[in-house]
């Protein structure tokens, strides 16, 4: 038996004693290969929007609505998806830096974009000045990692920066589904209230140890489930241990990514 299967063994035996200690009837969840993630890919197209509006949440997000026919044919088909925002540099090439598509409605073509506001970052001070009718030059998604929605329940981690794709997971999630969100958030003013007919137990932390310290808390619960996160690229280190190889959730059904690293600028984890 290797590694995985042991581990996958190790889950089934303890759900067992959790079903069999609670006296709890249960629908036995689906064999662990029944559910995976979904890779598409999309032609990558750079639009050419304007912006519609601007809207300030909370104090440390902007939040800016994009219009424009080049949006017609905009796909994305996951909560975790993202596109490149072009950041224009004075007399040199524009930078790119990664947004989640917070919301697309097809029908209407509007593309919302939430920055989360942030000290010395060219894309932060760029999208605190944005005004309607600026134009804005954004790229794909290049691709959609979709992961499915009929997990019996979820873990999702994340910081400022994930908050766009945790709000939107959670828009999107089935009514009834199990979600455990544990984020980081400096200012207690950005704690937000989250639309969702899913069943939503939300930790709210104020640094990194104690998001750490509440995820090592946290007992997973039985039957197959799904651990999301993005945060910063350190603390994401730390969680993939803690998750994956301590608690020994398996890492076919996670997806934890580093969104942005402490003193790096224009951070990509896939360098
Ligand atoms: C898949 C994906 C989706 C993302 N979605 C979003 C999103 O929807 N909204 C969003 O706000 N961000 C999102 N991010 C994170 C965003 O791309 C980074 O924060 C990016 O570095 C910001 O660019 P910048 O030009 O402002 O700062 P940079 O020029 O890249 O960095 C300048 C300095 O600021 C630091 N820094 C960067 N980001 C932060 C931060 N958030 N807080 C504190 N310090 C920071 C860097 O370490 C560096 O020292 C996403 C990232 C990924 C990979």
């Amino acid at each position: 038996m290797n590694r995985l299967q042991s581990k996958l063994a190790l889950r089934a035996r303890k759900a067992d004693a959790l079903q069999a200690r609670s006296g709890a009837v249960t629908t036995p969840s689906k064999p662990a290969a029944s559910r995976s993630i979904r890779r598409v890919r999309h032609d990558i197209k750079v639009r050419h929007v304007a912006v519609a509006s601007v809207q300030h949440p909370s104090p440390g997000f902007v939040s800016i609505l994009l219009q424009g026919d080049d949006l017609i044919d905009f796909p994305s088909q996951s909560f975790d998806d993202h596109i490149k925002v072009f950041v224009p540099q004075d007399g040199a090439e524009a930078i790119r830096r990664d947004y989640t598509p917070r919301c697309f409605d097809a029908a209407t073509g509007d593309l919302t974009i939430e920055f989360a506001l942030h000290e010395g970052g060219a894309a932060s001070d760029w999208a605190s000045r944005l005004q309607a009718g600026d134009r804005v030059q954004v790229a794909g998604p290049k691709g959609s990692m979709v992961i499915p929605m009929d997990y019996p329940w979820y873990w999702l981690i994340g910081d400022p920066t994930s908050l766009p794709a945790i709000s939107r997971f959670l828009e999107e999630a089935p009514a009834g589904c199990k979600v455990t969100v544990v984020c980081q958030i400096a200012n207690e003013g950005d704690q937000r209230e989250f639309a969702t007919a899913a069943n939503a137990d939300v930790h709210w932390v104020s640094d990194y140890q104690q998001l750490l310290a509440t995820v090592h808390e946290l007992e997973l619960p039985a039957g197959e489930g799904f651990v999301w996160g993005g945060l910063e690229g350190h603390t994401v280190a730390r969680l993939r241990t803690m998750v994956l190889e301590q608690k020994g959730h398996p890492r076919e059904h996670s997806k934890l990514s580093a969104y942005w690293k402490q003193g790096l600028a224009d951070f990509s984890e896939k360098g």
